[in-house]
C-alpha cells in the first residue's frame, strides 16, 4: 500500500499499475468481525453490545472494514492524479472541520444494507455504532465548514484537488455549561487513534525557522540566499479519505503534524543535556498542537505564525518534490499546472514561501518566480470585519521567518512602484496600498500581500463581493478588475441533506427521482407538490419525526423538554456580537414579557433553541451565553409559560449536532447586521431542509430569499447601505423611549430579573445596547425584527400555507449546493477538469 500511495519516483511503479488489490476481502461481516478480533484483539462482545467500551470497539472495527473499501480506489486516485498532466489544485487551509467520516463512507460508497446487516449480529443499529466516533473538529465555524464542504464537492466532482491542513492533536475545544457560563475543556479527539489515517512519513518534510539569510555560491555558480542558523521542524504528512460519491474516486485531505528533527539535535548534545535533547521534541510538536479557537478575530501569537508558515512551506515542498520527480528542475510550466486556492489570508504566506523556493532552492530568477506565482494564487477572502483582517508585526517576522521578510519587502518595493504608475505622485495612496503599514510597530498587512501575489480574489456572496470592490479592497480593485470574482458559498447535500435528514431522502428519491444527490438543480422539480395536500401530509411527518430526534438530543444534554408541537425556532453558530444572538434574547424577553402581562392572544407556542461556542478570551460573547442561560431558566421555570415558551442554550455545538439540529428547524435565525456576515451556510442547511428564514439583506441570505420567493422568506432590519447610514446620527435610547414594548422589556432586563443575585451583571450588555456607538445597531432593528416575528407567528398557524412555503424553501435550495460553487470555480479560477476514473 505505501508504495503506491508513496511520493517515491514513478519508474518503480510502472510495472504495478494494474496490481492494486481489490479483493483479499471477505464479506463484509465477515471482516468485521475479523477486524474486532483479530486486528484489535477484542473478544467477541456480548450480543447487544451493551457496554460504552464494546460499542468503541465496535465503531473502530467498522471504521476499519469501511476504509478497506476506499482503500484501492484511495491509491487508484492518488496514482492517476500523479501521472495526469493536467493542472492540479491545492486547497489550503488552517481549517478543516470535518465532523464525522464512517456515516459519510458508508453513504459514498453505498454500503448501507451490508453494514447495518453486519450490525445486526451483535444487536446494534448503525446510529448507535456511528454515535461513538469523535467529531474531527479541526476547525472554528464556518469557513473550516466550508472547507470540508469542499472536498466532498471536488470528489463529487472528481477534480483533481487535495486539501492541505494541519493535524492538530487538539481540535475546537468541547463546550459544557457550569451555573450558565462557557466551560471549555480540551478536545484530544486522537485519544483513541483515527482510523481514517494513513501515516506517510516517507513524505516528511523539514521547515526553518528563525535563523538569518546569508548568501553564498551555489554549485551551479549562481549567487543564491540560504538560511543559516536555522531551527529546524519536520513535518510528517498523515492522509485521510475523501469519498466521492460513488464515483470510484477518493481524494486525499493531507495533514501535517510536527515533529523533532531528534536524529540531528540529539548528535549535537554533549551526553550531559541529553534530557534537554530529548526535551526538545515537545518545543517542535507544539506547533501542530492545537487549533485556535479564534473565529473571525486575529490574535497575533507567535507559535498561530508558525503554525501558517508550517503549513505553507510543508505543501508547498510536497507539491514541488511531486513536480521535479516528474518534470526535473524545469518550472516553466509550473504555474500553468498547479494552483493554490488560498482560504483566507491565514496561508498568504504562500506568495512569499513559493518565491523564496523557487529561488533560493531551484534557483530561478525573482522576474520568473514571480511569473510562475502570481499565475498559481488564488485568494478568498472571507470577512469584512476589521479585528479580523490579519496584520503580523514586522519584528515578529524578522526574528521568525527573516528570509520571508526580505522577499515581502521586495514585493512592495515593486508594487508600490505599480502603484506610483497607476497613480503618479501621490503619496497617500502609496501609504494606504503598502503591504506595510508603517507607524512605531510596522505591520504587514497579509490581506494585501494575498491581493498582490494572487490572479484571483474572490468574496463567498454576492453582497460580501461588491463590499470588497467598492470598500476594503477598492483601490485594488481599481488596479486590477479583473482579478476580483464573486463565489457564492454553498454546502454539500449529501451531508446536509441525505445523510441528516433520511425521512426527506426517501420523499425526494420517491417523487423526483434520486439525481438530485449530485445535481442538486433538480430539487426545483419539487415546486409542483407545495400546494399537493397528501405530499404536504408526508411533508409534515417528517418533520415531526426530526423534531422528536431534536427534542431527545435536547432531553440528553439538557434538563429541558420540548415539546414537538411548538414552533422550533434555532440559532446556531459561533457566538458573536455580530451575529447578534443578543437580539433573539430580546425577543424572546419580549415574548416572556407579554405572558406576564397576560397579552398572549395569537401568540404561537415556541421551542427556542441557541447553541453556539465562544471564543475563551472573548468576555463578552461568554456573558452572551451567561444570559441566554440565565433567561432559560427564568422562562423554563416559569409555569405561565409552559405552554407557550421554552428556551435552551445547546451546549457543545458541532458538526454531529447540526446533523440532528437541521432537519428538525423549522425557523431558522439569520439576523447578523446587515454587511457584517460574508455568506453563511448554516443559512443554507436550513434551507435544504425545509426551514423557513428570518433574516436580514446579509450574506447570502439575500440569494436565499431571491431563490425561495421573497413572500417565503421573513425579512427585517436595515440594509447594509442603510446601516451605514443610520450609524450617523444613532439614538438607540431615544428609540427604547418611544416604544412602550421595548421600554418594557430593556425594563425587564435591566431590573435583575434574570440576575438576581447577581446585580449589574448584564450591564456590559445592556450598556453596549444603548450606546449611540454600538456596531451592530441592535436596537435600530428590534422593532423590524419583533414584527417580523409576528408575522412568523401567523403564518405558522396556517399548516398548509406554512408547509408550502417550506416545500418552496427546499425546493428553491438547488443553486446552494456546494457543487454547484465548486465548479464555478473549476470553470473561473482553476480552469480544471474532471479526471474521470475510467475516462
Ligand atoms: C455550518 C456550520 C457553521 C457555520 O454556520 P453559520 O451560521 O454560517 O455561521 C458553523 N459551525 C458548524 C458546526 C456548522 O456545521
Amino acid at each position: 500500500m505505501s508504495n503506491t500511495l508513496s511520493d517515491r519516483p514513478s519508474a518503480k511503479k510502472q510495472s504495478s499499475t494494474d496490481s492494486i488489490p481489490t479483493l483479499g476481502m471477505l464479506d463484509l461481516p465477515a471482516d468485521l468481525r475479523r477486524h474486532l478480533t483479530i486486528t484489535l484483539g477484542h473478544a467477541d462482545p456480548a450480543t447487544p453490545a451493551e457496554s460504552e467500551t464494546e460499542q468503541s470497539y465496535l465503531y473502530r472495527a467498522l471504521a476499519i472494514t469501511v476504509r478497506d473499501r476506499l482503500v484501492p480506489t484511495w491509491q487508484q486516485t492518488w496514482k492517476r492524479m500523479k501521472q495526469s498532466d493536467d493542472r492540479k489544485i491545492y486547497y489550503l487551509s488552517l481549517e478543516f472541520l470535518i465532523g464525522r467520516s464512517l456515516t459519510n463512507a458508508i453513504q459514498n460508497l453505498d454500503l448501507d444494507d451490508d453494514v447495518r446487516e453486519a450490525l445486526h449480529n451483535y444487536g446494534m443499529h448503525l446510529e448507535q455504532i456511528a454515535d461513538k466516533e469523535l467529531d474531527a473538529g479541526l476547525g472554528n465555524g464556518g469557513l473550516g465548514r466550508l472547507a470540508a464542504c469542499f472536498l466532498d464537492s471536488c470528489a463529487n466532482l472528481q477534480l483533481p484537488v487535495i486539501g492541505y491542513g494541519i493535524r492538530y492533536e487538539y481540535g475546537m475545544f468541547h463546550q459544557h455549561i457550569e451555573d450558565g457560563r462557557q466551560v471549555e475543556d480540551p478536545d484530544h479527539w486522537l485519544r483513541d487513534g483515527n482510523p481514517w489515517e494513513i501515516k506517510r512519513a516517507e513524505s516528511t518534510r523539514r521547515i526553518r525557522f528563525y535563523g538569518r539569510p546569508e548568501t553564498y555560491h551555489a554549485p551551479d555558480g549562481t549567487l543564491r540566499k540560504r538560511l543559516a542558523d536555522s531551527r529546524d521542524v519536520l513535518a510528517v504528512p498523515f492522509d485521510m479519505p475523501i469519498p466521492g460519491f460513488r464515483n470510484e474516486t477518493v481524494n486525499t485531505l493531507r495533514l501535517w503534524k510536527a515533529s523533532t528533527t531528534d536524529v540531528f539535535d540529539l548528535a549535537e548534545f554533549n551526553a550531559g543535556s541529553y534530557p534537554e535533547a530529548v526535551a526538545a521534541k515537545n518545543d517542535a510538536e507544539q506547533i501542530s498542537m492545537v487549533l485556535y479557537p479564534n473565529d473571525a478575530s486575529e490574535n497575533g501569537k507567535e507559535l498561530r505564525l508558525k503554525q501558517q508558515y508550517f503549513l505553507v512551506s510543508a505543501s508547498l515542498q510536497d507539491v514541488i518534490e511531486r513536480w521535479v520527480e516528474k518534470n526535473g528542475e524545469d518550472f516553466t510550466e509550473f504555474g500553468l499546472k498547479n494552483c493554490f486556492q488560498l482560504n483566507d489570508t491565514h496561508p498568504a504566506c504562500a506568495v512569499p514561501e513559493l518565491m523564496r523556493l523557487l529561488m533560493d532552492e531551484h534557483g530561478m530568477t525573482w522576474d520568473d518566480a514571480w511569473e510562475v506565482t502570481t499565475r498559481c494564487m488564488a485568494y478568498t477572502n472571507h470577512t469584512l470585519l476589521p479585528e479580523a483582517l490579519e496584520r503580523w508585526s514586522v519584528g515578529l517576522f524578522s526574528r521568525l521567518l527573516p528570509r520571508l521578510l526580505e522577499i515581502i519587502y521586495e514585493i512592495n518595493a515593486r508594487f508600490l512602484k505599480l502603484v506610483d504608475q497607476q497613480w503618479p505622485g501621490d503619496i497617500a495612496m502609496r501609504r494606504e496600498m503598502s503591504l506595510i503599514e508603517e507607524g512605531d510597530n510596522p505591520h504587514i498587512r497579509m490581506a494585501y500581500l494575498a491581493i498582490v501575489g494572487s490572479f484571483s480574489v474572490n468574496g463567498v456572496a454576492g453582497l460580501h463581493t461588491q463590499l470588497l470592490e467598492s470598500g476594503l479592497f477598492k483601490h485594488f480593485s481599481e488596479l486590477w478588475p479583473r482579478k476580483f470574482n464573486n463565489k457564492t458559498n454553498g454546502v454539500t447535500q449529501r451531508r446536509w441533506l441525505s445523510h441528516c435528514n433520511p425521512g426527506l431522502r426517501g420523499l425526494l428519491d420517491e417523487t423526483i427521482g434520486e439525481g438530485w444527490q449530485t445535481d442538486l438543480s433538480k430539487i426545483s422539480k419539487l415546486a409542483p407538490y407545495a400546494t399537493d395536500a397528501a405530499f404536504q401530509e408526508r411533508w409534515i411527518a417528517i418533520k415531526l419525526e426530526n423534531k422528536k430526534r431534536l427534542a431527545e438530543l435536547v432531553a440528553k444534554n439538557t434538563d429541558v423538554q420540548f415539546d414537538t408541537s411548538f414552533l422550533f425556532d434555532v440559532q446556531v453558530k459561533r457566538i458573536h456580537e455580530y451575529k447578534r444572538q443578543l437580539l433573539n434574547v430580546l425577543h424572546v424577553i419580549h415574548l416572556y414579557d407579554r405572558i406576564q402581562r397576560g397579552e398572549t392572544a395569537g401568540m404561537v407556542p415556541r421551542c427556542v433553541l441557541i447553541g453556539g461556542k465562544a471564543a475563551p478570551g472573548y468576555h463578552v460573547a461568554k456573558l452572551i451565553v451567561k444570559l441566554i442561560n440565565d433567561v432559560a431558566s427564568v422562562v423554563n421555570n416559569d409555569p405561565k409559560c409552559k405552554d407557550l415558551l421554552r428556551l435552551v442554550f445547546f451546549p457543545n455545538y458541532r458538526v454531529s449536532s447540526m446533523e440532528i439540529i437541521c432537519p428538525a428547524t423549522e425557523l431558522s435565525e439569520q439576523i447578523s447586521t446587515a454587511g457584517k456576515e460574508a455568506s453563511g451556510t448554516g443559512n443554507m442547511k436550513f434551507m435544504m431542509n425545509g426551514a423557513l428564514t428570518i433574516g436580514t439583506l446579509d450574506g447570502a441570505n439575500i440569494e436565499i430569499r431571491e431563490n425561495a420567493g421573497e413572500e417565503n422568506f421573513f425579512l427585517f432590519g436595515l440594509d447594509a447601505q442603510e446601516v451605514v447610514e443610520a450609524k450617523k446620527d444613532y439614538r438607540p435610547n431615544e428609540i427604547i423611549s418611544a416604544d412602550a414594548e421595548i421600554a418594557s422589556l430593556m425594563n425587564l432586563l435591566e431590573s435583575g430579573r434574570f440576575n438576581p443575585t447577581n446585580p449589574g451583571l448584564f450591564d456590559l450588555l445592556t450598556g453596549g445596547l444603548r450606546s449611540p456607538h454600538d456596531p451592530w445597531v441592535t436596537i435600530a432593528d428590534l422593532r423590524s425584527y419583533i414584527d417580523a416575528q409576528g408575522e412568523v407567528g401567523k403564518a405558522y398557524q396556517d399548516v398548509s400555507h406554512w408547509n408550502q412555503m417550506s416545500i418552496l424553501n427546499t425546493a428553491g435550495s438547488g443553486w446552494f449546493s456546494s457543487d454547484r460553487t465548486i465548479q464555478q470555480y473549476a470553470q473561473d479560477i482553476w480552469d480544471v477538469r474532471a479526471l474521470p476514473a475510467n475516462g
